[in-house]
Order: structure tokens, then sequence, then C-alpha cells
């Protein structure tokens, strides 16, 4: 027996810690968990799964609008929010459990209460207990951002709130144009709601590539969704069961919900990260790690969202599964964080990987563009007004693909098979090597013969 009573504890039971524990256990430690909400973490009980649920149902209007072209008759569809809730939480509930279920039968022990540090060996729980632990893995992951104190911020929802609202709301407000926020404006205008979202910017999605931004933002305008630029919400009046958003130009907004989903910051507060000495990074506000996750402190780590470096499922679990190989597997690994990638699951949905054109423009002397904007084949009969858009970025020198982006339906999963194109490092020629599969949106990506757009670095300047 040491000093210590665990070789790891790990303060969060999320994507990132719940792997991390799982990995470190498997390799013979002995390892304590701390989960203060539900085990699982931000993307099984309010990210990435019941939001992917709630895409689904909401898609399912489409469907149904698009049917008729194809022959059939349906009579008029009713959608009843308390039975789409009440499924999402059962399947939630079911993962919830899988997750605690897993991580036990690995030998790790979880404790359902929230840690703080004591100092940097020992953690505070809830119950009162005092717990010394050899090595520490903080792994809290984020929570919403509220922005500056406004009036009225009190009956403002973030998206910790929107799956458990009472009723669908006729008329939402959203503030913000990331990820959170067009993926449920499509959600709710899916749904059936009137959505209006108010955005700071002169548009949506900043970062991706420009042809991204203004497709998804032309495709959400006709689905009937308001987006209003350069403004910001400064006051929420609530007056019976209605809400009125005050926007900086002057005007207001009516609505029956108003939710921001203007960022997230990492879940640092009152964990007596003072009495660690772990360094924060000042402009992301996460906490800086090494390339092996290592905080300023030796024995104390730091994976996931609580970083601040890329803030995705699978990059946590990836960073907390290199963490246990690394300290107790004997094997060093470092997370690559390059051409990660990624999707908005907005209808239509944003696929991504690599880098965006003025991103490949502004480091390489030569980029090729080969871009398509074209009608999906199911809109010919159904006759919805949309659009696909693919396009390649490439490096006119070595030919190597930099980077590619899609935006129509089945964007994410395409998305996931470039991904492996793109990090081995594939050239437009094996692209080209490659036979189409017919007929399909992604053929599209090995038939663009001749570039759309050529960039000189030396024409430019
Ligand atoms: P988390 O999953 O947030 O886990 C941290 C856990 O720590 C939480 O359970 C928390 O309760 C617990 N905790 C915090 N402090 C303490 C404490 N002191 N003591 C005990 N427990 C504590 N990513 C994708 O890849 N794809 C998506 O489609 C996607 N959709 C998303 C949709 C939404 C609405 C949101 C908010 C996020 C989404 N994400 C998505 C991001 C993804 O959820 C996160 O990147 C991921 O969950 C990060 O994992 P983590 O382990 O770092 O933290
Ligand atoms: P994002 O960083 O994607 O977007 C934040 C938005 O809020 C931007 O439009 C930003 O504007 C705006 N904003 C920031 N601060 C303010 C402010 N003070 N006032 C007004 N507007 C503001 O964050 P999200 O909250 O949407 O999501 C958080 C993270 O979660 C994502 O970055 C992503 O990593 C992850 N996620 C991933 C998903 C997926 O993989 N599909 C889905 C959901 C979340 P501006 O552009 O002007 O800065």
């Amino acid at each position: 027996m040491t000093d210590f009573d665990v070789d790891l504890f790990v303060i969060g039971g999320g994507s990132g810690g719940v792997r991390a524990g799982r990995i470190a256990a498997g390799h013979g430690a002995r390892v304590m968990l701390a989960e203060e909400y539900r085990m699982g973490g931000t993307c099984v009980i309010r990210g990435c799964v019941p939001k992917k649920l709630m895409v689904y149902a909401s898609h399912i209007r489409h469907e149904i609008a698009d049917a008729a072209g194809f022959g059939w008759t349906i009579p008029e569809a009713t959608f009843d929010w308390t039975t789409l809730i009440a499924n999402k939480d059962k399947e939630i509930a079911r993962l919830e459990a899988i997750y605690a279920t897993n991580l036990e039968k690995s030998g790790a022990t979880i404790v359902k209460t929230r840690a703080v540090f004591e100092n940097a060996r020992t953690l505070r729980l809830g119950t009162g207990e005092a717990v010394r632990a050899t090595t520490i893995l903080i792994a809290t992951g984020g929570v919403p951002n509220h922005g500056n104190p406004i009036p009225g911020i009190e009956h403002v929802i973030s998206s910790n709130e929107v799956f458990h609202l009472k009723s669908l709301p006729k008329r939402i407000v959203i503030q913000g144009a990331g990820y959170i926020a067009l993926e449920f404006a499509c959600i709710f205008a899916g749904l059936g709601s009137d959505v209006t979202v108010i955005f700071r910017g002169d548009n949506i999605l900043r970062g991706f590539d420009e042809d991204v931004r203004s497709h998804v933002r032309t495709e959400m305008e006709h689905e009937g969704i308001t987006l209003l630029s350069g403004r910001t919400v400064t006051r929420v009046e609530k007056h019976g069961e209605d809400y009125t958003s005050y926007l900086s130009d002057g005007s207001s907004v009516a609505s029956d919900q108003v939710m921001f989903a203007i960022g997230r910051h990492p879940a640092i507060a009152n964990l007596g990260l003072e009495t660690t000495g772990v360094d924060v990074d000042p402009t992301s506000g996460g906490l800086m790690v090494n390339e092996f996750s290592q905080t300023s402190v030796p024995n104390i780590y730091a994976i996931g969202d609580v970083t601040n470096r890329i803030n995705l499922t699978p990059v946590a679990i990836r960073e907390g599964h290199a963490f246990a190989d690394t300290v107790y597997g004997k094997r060093s690994v470092r997370v690559d964080h390059n051409d990660i990638a990624t999707a908005v699951f907005t209808q239509p949905e944003v696929g991504t990987v690599g880098l965006t054109e003025a991103e490949a423009r502004a480091r390489f002397a030569a980029i090729d563009i080969y871009q398509s904007t074209f009608r999906p084949m199911k809109a010919t009969l159904s006759g919805r007004e949309t659009k696909i858009l693919m396009k390649l970025v490439v490096d006119a020198d070595s030919d190597r693909v930099l980077g590619c982006h899609i935006v129509g339906d089945g964007a994410a999963e395409i998305i996931q098979i470039v991904g492996v194109a793109v990090k081995m490092k594939a050239t437009k020629a094996d692209f080209d090597a490659t036979m189409a599969l017919h007929p399909t949106a992604a053929e599209e990506l090995v038939t663009m013969r001749t570039p759309t757009s050529r960039y000189a670095r030396a024409a430019a300047e």
C-alpha cells in the first residue's frame, strides 16, 4: 500500500474522462472517477447524441414534404414534442448506464459527486471525503458562455436547457452563428418553429470556407429561417409567456423562447486550481498542456474541452486514450490535431476537413480550386429548392488535396472517409484515379477535372 488512495483520479465522466479511466484501469492502474452530474458528459447527456436525435426528428419534415413528387400522398402529419423528448430521454438514460457499466467493468470506481482540488495531490469530494492520488486528470469539459451580462439574461436558455423544453416554441430567437446556434435553428425550423437567428458578424460560421458560409446561409434562408447579421441582443423582456429581444440596431423581435449559443468556456470555476499551480492559457481560458496533455504541474494532466484545443468528442476521446497509454501503457502517444474532419448538422449539413481556401492561400504559393454546385438528383422529383456544394482545395505544386468542403445531405458521412484520404496526403491525381460510384452526390469529388479557379501568390502580389 502506498501513501496514495488511488493511482489515478479522473475529474469528469464525459467522453474524455471515461475513456482515459477505462484504458488506465485496463493497464492496471487503480482508478477513481468523479462525476457531479450524469455519466457520459456533454456529448451523451446534452450535446452530440440528443442533438443528432433531434436533427433526425426535424429532417423527417423534409422527407414528408419531398414525398409528393415521388407519388406519395401523406395525410397531414402532426408532430408531438413530448413524445420526441420522452423517447430521446429514454435513449440517453440507456447510454448513460452503458457508460457507467463499461467503466466499472474495467475495474475503475465511480464516485457520483463533485471533486475539487485541495492541493496538487488531494481531491475533496462533495461527500466531504479526501482522496489522495498519484496522478490527477482534469476532464471537466466546458460550459455555455452567456456573454456580457444584459438585462433579462435570466430569461435566456442555453443548449443545456434546450433539450428539456416543455413544448415546441412556435417562435424562437437564437443568438450566435456557430455550430450550436445553426444546428438548433435548423432543428426548430424543421419541427415547425418560426426561427430568427441574430449574430454579430457579417456572416455565419466564422472560420469555415467562405463558399461554405454563403452556401449554408442561402440554404437556411430558403428554409424560411430569418438571419439577422451585424446585431446583438442587448435586452430581453418577458411579458406573460412572450419574450421581446431588443437588438443593438434599435429593433426588437418577439418570440416564445430565447436561446444563446455564443460559445463555451472551459469548466474550471471553483475547481480549487489555485491550490495546484496549474497554468491557464490567458487567451483561450483553457488549461495549458504539452503534447502529452500534461499541465505545468507534472502529476496533473488535462484533456478534452477543458484544454480548449479542438472541442469535439472524438478529440477528447483520443486525448484521453493517449494520456492513459502514455502514463500507464509504457507507450508515449501524441495526438495529431491536424486535418480533423468535422460536421455542422445544419440542414443541409456541412462536412469539412483540412484547409479552407483562405488558409491554403496564406500558406501555399499556388492553389487550384475544384468546385461544383449542383442540384441533387432527389430534388429533381421532389422539387425542393436546394443545391449541393463540393469543393477541393489543392496545392498546385505537389498536387496534394489540402482541404475538402461539402454542403449537402450526407456531407458528414462523406467527409469522414475523405478525411482518410486527406490524412494520407492523397493527391488530386489519386482522387481522379478513383472510379466514380454512380449515381451518388459524392462521385462529384472524383470527377471534377478542371480547376474552377487558380491562385498564384507571385501573380497576386
Ligand atoms: P464533457 O463531455 O463536457 O465532460 C465533462 C464532465 O465533467 C461533465 O459530465 C461534468 O458534469 C463533469 N464535471 C465538471 N466538473 C466536475 C467536477 N468538479 N467534479 C466532478 N465532475 C465534474 N462534438 C462532436 O464531436 N460532435 C457533435 O455533434 C457535437 N455536438 C455538440 C452539441 C452540443 C449542444 C454541445 C454543447 C457540444 C457538442 N459537441 C459535439 C462537443 C462535445 O460534446 C464535447 O467536445 C465533448 O463532450 C467534450 O468531452 P470532455 O470529456 O472534454 O467533456
Ligand atoms: P462556436 O464557437 O461554434 O460559435 C460561437 C458563436 O457565438 C459565433 O457565431 C460567435 O460569433 C458568437 N459569439 C461569441 N461571443 C459572442 C458574444 N459575446 N456576443 C454575441 N455573439 C457571440 O460555439 P458554439 O457555442 O456554437 O459551440 C461550442 C463548440 O462546441 C463548437 O465550437 C464545437 O467545438 C462544439 N460543437 C460541435 C458540434 C459538432 O461537431 N457538430 C456541434 C455543437 C458544438 P463570431 O463568429 O463573431 O465570433
